[in-house]
């Protein structure tokens, strides 16, 4: 029988949360006890316009429920504006879900200044601008939950979302980042590619797929990497239609060439096979995870190339 998680007395913002994923959050994460800022700029899937009654309808579902929730309409790049929000509702803020995003999809040839500026601004700088006006609150009180989202397509690439792709892998990093510089202060950061129905995706898959990939199946993920009991810190998942996965990176073992005028592009060309065999690999999660001094120590042994 599965535990309970419950986040009462504590204040989660939701970014994005007037629609798809963010409001099956904002829902979720209501039910079990937790105050939730539903923040939304209302804006089109593209990022134009803005409006208030994405927001408001999910917070009247909230407290027609019987839960606590309040508005926002600021765009995540004022990301101070919204912990405010949380900070005068509530009097603290204890998770951060950075959901809210939109799409500029076009192939790379035809992508503009502006389709790449866009996606950059709301994705990565809006995530920065929230966490950023969260961090200290959570350092002093010594807890912190945060989620990030990426995309498979920020993972593996995919055909044109350069802009968006770029900006989803950043997301991947900044949490990598944000996990180890918190870790010590209970602060968790954890991010997730997440696959479901919603206005952005509605146009990319058939009906019956869609109807398989509802935003609650990927909420129970979220809400137990925010729970206090939970560990597990800097992180990457995929998450959907009832799948749950953790992925991480994998180096090939490598190959160690004598770092002297005899390793050249033909060397290289030579022990490809090797470069890129992964038949016994490791697994880096630092940047110190690459044993430079060991590598220069064994190919001092190593006849020239
Ligand atoms: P959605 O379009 O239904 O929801 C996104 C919400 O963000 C919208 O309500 C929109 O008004 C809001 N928003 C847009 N710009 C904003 C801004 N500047 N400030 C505040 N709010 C803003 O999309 P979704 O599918 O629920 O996506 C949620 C997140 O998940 C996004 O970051 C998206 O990139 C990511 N994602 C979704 C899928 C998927 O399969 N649905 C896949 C990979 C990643």
């Amino acid at each position: 029988m599965a535990q309970e998680l419950r986040f009462d007395g504590r204040t989660v913002i939701v970014t994005g949360a007037g629609g798809g994923l963010g409001r099956a959050y904002a829902l979720a994460f209501a039910a079990r006890g937790a105050n939730v800022v539903v923040n939304d700029l209302g804006a089109s899937r593209g990022g134009d316009g803005s409006s208030s009654a994405f927001a408001d309808k999910v917070v009247d579902e909230i407290i027609k429920a019987g839960g606590k929730a309040v508005s926002n309409y600021n765009s995540v790049e004022d990301g101070d504006k919204i912990v405010e929000t949380a900070m005068k509702a509530f009097g603290r803020v204890d998770i951060l879900i950075n959901n809210a995003g939109i799409l500029r999809d076009k192939s790379f040839a035809r992508m503009t200044d502006s389709d790449w500026d866009l996606i950059q601004a709301v994705h990565v700088r809006g995530s920065y601008k929230v966490t950023k006006a969260a961090w200290d609150i959570f350092r002093k009180q010594k807890f912190g939950r945060i989620i990030n989202t990426a995309s498979a397509a920020g993972i593996y690439g995919n055909f044109g979302q350069a802009n968006y792709s770029s900006a989803k892998l950043a997301l991947v990093s900044f949490t990598e980042t944000l996990a180890k510089e918190g870790a010590k202060a209970n602060i968790h950061a954890n991010v997730i590619a997440p696959i479901a129905a919603s206005r952005m995706t509605e146009s990319v898959m058939p009906p019956d797929v869609l109807a398989a990939l509802k935003p609650d199946y990927v909420a129970p993920l979220v809400m137990y990497l925010c729970h206090e009991s939970t560990e597990e810190n800097g992180s990457l998942f995929e998450v959907g239609a009832g799948f749950v996965a953790k992925l991480r990176w994998e180096r090939s073992k490598g190959a160690v060439f004598k770092a002297d005028d005899t390793f050249l592009p033909g060397t290289v060309a030579v022990k490809w096979n090797e470069i890129t065999d992964f038949t016994n690999p490791t697994y880096p999660t630092s940047p110190g995870d690459a044993d430079f001094v060991g590598f220069l120590e064994k190919a001092k042994a190593l006849p020239s190339n």
